[in-house]
């Protein structure tokens, strides 16, 4: 039997919610778009206010790894929807897309905005009802999974459809609809979701208040950081007044947090001339430096100044910092202990969310047939780079698929 005509739920109007109500729509269902928002996509225009790193350009086999041992689940949504589709659809949307020099590819105009608005406006041309300041509270009781409670406008509501989507995103920027409350209601059903967890987050260090006043806002480029065995990574990040943040931070935010949790702190490795050899760094600083003091030796020799060299005073021991051979290995591997993550609200983004286990193979929850969930509510993370975005899409790709054979159509 065709699905077409069949009435489906989509709560949250964020990038998954939306990529599964255009798969309904293009199929012919009947859609309706609910949020607890007054606008759809509140979180993606925050992801582009940087720069909306949409997909990445590198090879399928690289960027299948970047999802870490949730890698084999996301494999099949990035089959059915990869990297070359994300840009697919954007230039379908009239919005051409480019490779920045990092192999991450932005719309041309780096925006969200005008994304999001041809989006909106092509999925209401093609039938979708959207339901604003609608927040989903929870099924109704004896009224099956897709009987759900909405607290509206005006007041409670009840909706009854064929199938549901759940796209409510994680647990970070509570402000743009991100709040992860639909955690408890989850649970209340039996089904199995992951603590809430802040990924792609800074970390708390314990700056001296000197280093804080000095240096507080101020970029650390280019440096390489590894945590654990984990591979050094090269990039920037920012000294901030409590500690940490940026690119190169989140790139190991998962170990960093997971140490954290296991040891109560953990070690960030910095490498503060990335493209000069342990030999090479220490033939310069063991060069006679005569009367000069050792930060200016640092900065002739090596480039070693502001921020830098204020790491160094502020991690290395005073004994090591007047020893140049132990300065050397110090700045080819210097221990930055952090504390803490960030709150979770500040995070880009958060782990945890509903098990793969909790799910079908057509993303639908085992605990409530006809209800099938896609984006960041699932437990999967990754780093930034247009790897969230990506799978949020395909994902959401995926769900409606799991409808669409769910309600009798070819999947
Ligand atoms: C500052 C920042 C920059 C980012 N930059 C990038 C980037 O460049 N590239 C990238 O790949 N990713 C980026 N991200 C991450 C990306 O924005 C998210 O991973 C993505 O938006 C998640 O999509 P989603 O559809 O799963 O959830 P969301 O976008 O979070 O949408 C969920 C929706 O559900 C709604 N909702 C929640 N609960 C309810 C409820 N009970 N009832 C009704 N509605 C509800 C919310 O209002 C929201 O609209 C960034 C994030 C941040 C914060």
């Amino acid at each position: 039997m065709s699905p077409a005509g069949r009435r489906v739920a989509v709560v949250g109007a964020g990038p998954a919610g939306l990529m599964a109500a255009q798969t309904l729509l293009e199929q012919g269902l009947r859609v309706e778009v609910y949020d607890a928002m007054p606008s759809a996509g509140r979180k993606f225009l925050l992801a582009g206010r940087g720069g909306l790193n949409l997909t990445h350009s590198e090879p399928a086999a690289p960027f299948l790894s970047r999802y870490g041992n949730r890698a084999p689940r996301i494999a099949p949504w990035l089959e059915a929807f990869g990297a070359a589709d994300v840009r697919a659809w954007s230039h379908g949307l009239g919005i051409d897309t480019f490779v920045g020099s990092s192999g991450r590819v932005f719309p041309r105009e780096m925006k969200a905005a005008p994304l999001l608005r041809a989006w909106l406006a092509r999925l209401r041309a093609s039938g979708a009802v959207f339901h604003m300041r609608h927040r989903w509270l929870g099924w109704r009781a004896a009224a099956g999974p897709a009987g759900l409670r909405f607290a509206g406008p005006q007041g409670e509501r009840a909706v009854q459809a064929d199938a549901v989507v759940l796209a409510l995103g994680g647990g970070s920027w509570a402000r743009l609809g991100s709040d992860g409350a639909w955690v408890p209601e989850l649970r209340d059903r039996g089904i199995d979701v992951a603590p809430l967890r802040a990924a792609n987050c800074g970390f708390d260090a314990d700056w001296s208040a000197h280093f804080r006043q000095r240096h507080a806002g101020q970029p650390v480029k280019t440096v390489a950081l590894a945590c654990g065995s984990g591979p050094a990574r090269q990039g920037e990040f920012v000294v901030t007044e409590a500690g940490v943040e940026g690119s190169l931070v989140y790139t190991c935010a998962a170990a960093l947090r997971d140490e954290i949790e296991a040891r109560g702190s953990a070690i960030a490795w910095l490498d503060l001339a990335p493209d000069w050899s342990q030999e090479r760094v220490t033939a310069a600083l063991t060069h006679p430096r005569g009367a000069r003091s050792m930060s200016s030796h640092l900065q002739s020799r090596l480039g070693i100044a502001g921020v830098k060299a204020g790491l160094l005073r502020e991690c290395v021991p005073a004994e090591d910092f007047r020893d140049p051979a132990r300065l050397a290995l110090r700045i080819k591997a210097l221990p930055l202990r952090l504390l803490r993550p960030r709150p979770m609200d500040e995070a880009i983004s958060t782990a945890g969310g509903v098990r793969f286990e909790a799910l079908d193979e057509g993303q639908m929850l085992r605990q409530a047939p006809g209800v099938f969930c896609a984006g960041e509510m699932l437990d999967w993370e990754a780093p930034t780079g247009g790897y969230l975005l990506t799978a949020c899409l395909a994902s959401g790709r995926a769900a409606a698929r799991g409808v669409l054979a769910y309600l009798g159509g070819r999947p």
